[in-house]
């Protein structure tokens, strides 16, 4: 082999983010590939919630949301989600769920650009972005999806002039793949319309760079650790919030939640964008994880995230060679975000069998094997040894087992 088990382990003892691993709880004998979907727990998440329940909830009951913050946790955890995306401070409001946030986002979009029309979609999107645009169009009326695969096809889409606004992952939840999110938000804008970005994929993996966009959105249970159902956040640009309006007014973004008026009336800034009751205990084990997201450098992060999936895209490549795994991922590092997918016609049982020797990917509806390599926790060795156990599910097809052909509910 070109790269041997000694030569990763070698690159771990130099790796300046090695002493982060001890951070999170990883069971024995698991090789997680699947941070893309559910990042692993911080240590420190289960002293925070126990601290939120037994201190804040247990020591000052109702008091708390006062004396703890639990009223400001939308935008106080904002604000430390902000560096990661390329926003500053008062411009991210945490809280709902990534499908809540696509229709405030585009709802808000829509008010922005009165007399546009259209919205924007990827066929090839997460689907909730889609569903949430079509529930949202249809109950508006009026409004029109136009379809675009990845960023093909956008320049016709635009062309007409009628377009409110674009929504896109910056990363593809298949093939991991990376938009140039600058330049596609210059074509965009240039065409008079409004740039939403999805960031699921993208917060967390690398340094993101929201500055030019107009809206993003994205969850935090992904690369950021925050915990089964963590609250989303929306980001909305400075320039937007003063007149931007959207569909889900509810009290905790109006100007006075505690004067019960009878009528909404926006809160000033991006705070008009929470809508209701913050899930304080999913925010105790968010913030915690945001205290080693604050001590991160976000340019070791991205070294190791490229180093990480090129070495796995080697290693596959090298051992795998004749199996009918097709790379789906781009090879170039700068068009990928932190993942790497390969289809194989087989590849549910191929993932079962893979998961069943404790090397932990995931399966994306036809045939695509999803590995994501989180580098706050992910080392060489695990990358080798998981490109190993790949390359023995194919060579010897224990992927055949019966066992491993009936689907389960999530994949
Ligand atoms: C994970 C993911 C979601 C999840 O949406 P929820 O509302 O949190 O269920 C949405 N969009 C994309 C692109 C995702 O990757």
């Amino acid at each position: 082999m070109t790269i041997s088990r000694a030569d990763c382990a070698a690159l771990d003892a130099d790796d300046p983010l090695k002493g982060l691993r001890d951070e999170f709880t990883l069971p024995e004998g698991t090789i997680y590939l699947v941070g893309n979907s559910l990042g692993a727990p911080p240590k420190r998440a289960s002293a925070a919630l126990l601290r939120t329940v037994e201190q804040e909830w247990g020591g000052r009951l109702v008091g708390a949301w006062n004396a703890d913050g639990w009223f400001d946790l939308p935008t106080s955890t904002g604000d430390r989600i902000a560096p990661l995306i390329g926003a500053g401070p008062d411009q991210v409001v945490v809280g709902d769920t990534t499908s809540i946030g696509i229709v405030k986002a585009v709802s808000a979009a829509f008010g922005l650009r009165p007399g546009r029309r259209v919205v924007v979609s990827d066929l090839e999107n997460f689907p909730t972005d889609r569903y949430m645009v079509q529930g949202l169009t249809e109950a508006l009326g009026g409004y029109e999806i136009r379809d675009v695969r990845g960023a093909d096809g956008l320049d016709e889409a635009l062309a007409p002039g009628d377009v409110a606004c674009v929504l896109l992952s910056e990363v593809d939840y298949r093939t991991g793949d990376r938009h140039d999110t600058a330049e596609v938000t210059a074509r965009v804008q240039a065409a008079g319309a409004l740039m939403i970005w999805d960031l699921c994929h993208s917060a967390g993996a690398y340094q993101v760079d929201m500055s030019p966009a107009d809206f993003a959105v994205g969850c935090t249970y992904k690369y950021l650790n925050g915990g089964p159902g963590a609250p989303a956040f929306v980001y909305v640009h400075p320039r937007h919030q003063a007149e931007a309006r959207h569909l889900l007014t509810g009290w905790h973004g109006h100007a006075a939640p505690f004067a019960f008026e009878p009528g909404y009336r926006p809160a000033e800034g991006v705070r008009r964008f929470a809508v209701s009751t913050p899930h304080v205990l999913s925010f105790a084990a968010l913030n915690a994880s945001l205290d080693i997201w604050e001590r991160v450098d976000m340019a070791q992060v991205r070294a190791k995230s490229v180093a990480l999936t090129s070495l796995f895209i080697d290693l596959v490549e090298e051992l795998c060679e004749p199996y009918g795994l097709t790379l789906v991922t781009s090879r170039d590092p700068e068009r990928r975000g932190s993942q790497v997918s390969f289809t194989h016609p087989d590849g549910y049982p191929v993932m079962r069998a893979l998961i069943d020797r404790g090397v932990h990917g995931d399966f994306r509806a036809p045939d695509v094997l999803r590995f994501g390599f989180a580098p706050l926790y992910l080392r060489h060795v695990d990358v080798h040894d998981a490109a190993v156990t790949l390359a023995e599910v194919l060579g010897k097809e224990l992927w055949r087992d019966e066992r491993y052909r009936r689907r389960l509910a999530v994949t």
